[in-house]
């Protein structure tokens, strides 16, 4: 497994069999795995390095698990889980409330581990902006921002403008874009595409100097730089 492209993971768990029986089944499954044996440790590494996923004991030697995470909130969106030891409802709101994104109860399974890890990377992955040129998409806040200005799009516009920017300098065909899109298998009629790519012209490329969405005849659309 190349580690270059493994997810990073954080585990911040004192007690060592635990953190070490997580990390075999990480690294099992291809994650890059960090072990930090205190909240200090844990808070100072999410800090200056960036995982994918953090996690997070609650009951820790010192600065304790809710500490870590309402620290690690003001500066960072990482996903967080908490591990916690005790099914007890109030530890699960604290940490919600602390700002982590889930929480899991030991003793846990592997397959319940795994699952919870890839369902928090894909959170992850959905709260990470996506930049082009001067254009700026917060997929989780479903904003555009394109030289400052934000843009007013539909929901359909916005969907077909960051599936462009999820494929940029790629060109996509009407279908794929009507499959990917509109979710359904399109038959005959693709029109409703260009109907939709002119209404995003308009929004995203004609108030400003330089194009960005660019017409492949024959093809499809690309969304790159002017
Ligand atoms: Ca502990």
């Amino acid at each position: 497994m190349d580690s270059a492209n493994s997810p990073a993971i954080l585990v911040v768990e004192d007690e060592r069999r635990i953190a070490r029986l997580i990390e075999l089944e990480l690294e099992h499954v291809g994650f890059a795995v960090t072990i930090a044996g205190d909240g200090e440790t844990g808070l100072r590494l999410a800090l200056a390095q960036d995982f994918e996923v953090i996690l997070l004991d609650l009951m820790l030697p010192g600065l304790g698990g809710i500490e870590v995470c309402k620290a690690l909130r003001e500066h960072k969106r990482t996903p967080i889980i908490m591990l916690t030891a005790r099914d007890r409802t109030e530890d699960k709101v604290s940490g919600l409330d602390a700002g982590a994104d889930d929480y899991i109860t030991k003793p846990f399974a592997t397959e319940e581990l795994l699952a919870r890890v890839r369902a928090a990377l894909r959170k992850g992955v959905s709260r990470q902006e996506l930049k082009l040129a001067d254009l700026i998409i917060l997929p989780e806040q479903r904003r555009a921002i394109r030289a400052g200005v934000m843009l007013e799009l539909t929901t359909r516009e916005f969907d077909l403008l960051h599936f462009l920017m999820r494929h940029a300098d790629k060109v996509v065909s009407r279908e794929s874009i009507l499959r990917q899109v509109w979710g359904y298998d399109f038959e005959g009629e693709t029109n409703v595409v260009d109907v939709y790519i002119r209404y995003l012209r308009m929004k995203v490329d004609e108030p400003f100097e330089s194009p960005l969405i660019h017409t492949i005849r024959g093809v499809g659309y690309v969304l790159r730089k002017p």
